[in-house]
């Protein structure tokens, strides 16, 4: 196999002499968090949450939030995929759209 078809792209960044620690798509971290381009948010019904963890066990970016009566939600870090209130047995989880 002749180097030019060589199948990992980090072979040929090295060939390119691009340094092993600098990110060829995006070389500064950016600021952004989810709560800057999420479309939907959930919103808990406090007087339906029975604080069964259901929503902070399966948020797959850890923003569920315990508080003394409910469970809510950190914004900055939630993306907005509905998971919490798909799996909330409750269903006091509704997932509204960010423009409201
Ligand atoms: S899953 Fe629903 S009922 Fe359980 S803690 Fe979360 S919001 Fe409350
Ligand atoms: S919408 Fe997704 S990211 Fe936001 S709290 Fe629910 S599970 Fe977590």
């Amino acid at each position: 196999m002749s180097d030019r078809h060589h199948p990992y792209p980090a072979y040929h960044l090295k060939q390119a002499g691009v340094p092993d620690d600098l990110c060829p798509v995006a070389t500064e971290l950016s600021p952004m968090r989810p709560g800057d381009w999420r479309s939907f948010r959930p919103i808990v019904d406090r007087d339906k949450c029975v604080k069964c963890a259901v929503c902070w066990l399966y948020c797959p970016v850890q923003c569920v939030e315990e508080h003394a009566a409910w469970f809510d939600f950190n914004l900055q870090t939630c993306k907005g995929c509905g998971i919490c209130a798909q799996e909330c047995p409750q269903r006091a989880i509704t997932m509204i759209p960010e423009a409201q």
